[in-house]
């Protein structure tokens, strides 16, 4: 397939205005949101959503979240709406979070995997609400990476995975956020299925209580199912091993050095991910600064892009871990797939 490529500011309204006909037509286009790059398609129509599991890899038992332009267009979508939702959508709606309630009959079963509840998001980046506006029909979308591979972020990492695939690619320039959105589930008691960059924190200061699923930071047990079908399967794994240090800034950055030495005597090549606060006990090994640990969503806006490019001619990379705590939740949720849960402990 020959894909078109577009660039979001110079070639605004031709690019969406093509690529929403492409998605009405049945085909796929990639685009930018505040998140990570997306693989969409026509949300109502069956057909046109099991390409995207075809040009990704995706296992068709993991469904997909449907992105609409304005909040009315969740009613359609779901059995009705329930007043936590509408509480949630004026406090964070257009932005990088996902509700699940129970779908309704509209909705094809290629979307949510035969489930009976459906994703829904309105995304903030004005390229997406543009296409998903010229399109008329809400679109669903996965992250455009083959799966298992880190998220795309940006239009090198889009065309790494996607040309060829894909009818149409909008160069949006790098993602914001840099990880997917946060998926909240309305059924029964809200749970985060998938943290992102709406916080847990932010979520209580709106709704009160909010739980956070167990596979968000810890591997499935024997027999467990996912509350998240998604988080079953490895993610974002780059092209090399990564191992995770936990413990303080000091003790972590010790297990690194301790480890990076082991390795390179194994003739491995090493890398580490450093922080603006820990750069410094690195001296004289190879590392990049990701970010700032006070500041976990710089460390999200970084790490999927940081992952593909470090690990080309890398062996390991070397990250430490953060308190889960605000962006530090998705962070961490996003690392530790990485790695496999690998992890290094004093
Ligand atoms: P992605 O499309 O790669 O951003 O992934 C969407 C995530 O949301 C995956 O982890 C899915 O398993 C999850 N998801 C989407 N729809 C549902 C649903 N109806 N119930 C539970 N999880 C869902
Ligand atoms: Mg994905």
């Amino acid at each position: 397939m020959k894909t078109e490529l577009f660039n979001a500011k110079t070639q605004k309204e031709n690019g969406t205005g093509v690529a929403g006909r492409v998605i009405r037509a049945g085909g796929l286009v990639v685009f930018p949101t505040e998140t990570v790059y997306g693989l969409g398609a026509n949300g109502l129509d069956g057909e046109a959503v099991n390409r995207i599991f075809e040009a990704k890899g995706r296992p068709n038992d993991n469904p997909l979240i449907l992105h609409i332009a304005k909040k009315s267009d969740v009613k359609p979508l779901w059995k009705h709406v329930p007043d936590i939702a509408r509480t949630l959508m004026d406090a964070f709606w257009p932005g990088p979070l996902t509700l699940i309630y129970l779908k309704s009959d509209l909705v094809p079963d290629e979307v949510t995997a035969g489930l009976d509840t459906v994703a829904v998001r309105m995304p903030e980046h004005k390229t997406a609400l543009a296409l998903i506006r010229a399109a008329g029909v809400p679109i669903a979308a996965p992250s455009a990476n083959l799966s298992g591979k880190p998220s795309p972020t940006n239009i090198d990492h889009v065309l790494e995975d996607m040309d060829g695939r894909a009818d149409v690619i909008i160069d949006g320039g790098p993602c914001a956020v840099g990880v997917e959105s946060t998926v909240l589930s309305l059924v029964g008691q809200p749970t985060i299925l998938r943290p992102g960059g709406i916080t847990k924190e932010m979520l209580e200061g709106v709704i009160g209580s909010v739980k956070v699923a167990n596979a968000v930071l810890h591997p499935l047990g024997e027999g467990e199912t996912a509350a998240s079908p998604g988080m079953k399967y490895r993610h974002y794994a780059p092209d090399c091993d990564v191992i995770v240090a936990q413990g303080s800034p000091r003790s972590a950055a010790a297990i690194i050095n301790r480890e990076y030495a082991k390795a390179e005597l194994e003739g491995k090549n090493c890398m580490i991910f450093a922080t603006e606060q820990t750069k410094s006990y690195y001296k004289g090994k190879k590392y990049v600064i990701i970010g700032d640990r006070d500041l976990p969503g710089t460390l999200c806006a970084s790490l999927f892009a940081a992952l593909r490019d470090e690990s080309e001619g890398t062996d390991v990379i070397f990250a430490e871990a953060i308190p889960a705590e605000r962006q530090g939740l998705a962070y961490m949720n996003r690392l530790l797939r990485a790695s496999g849960f690998t992890v290094l402990t004093d």
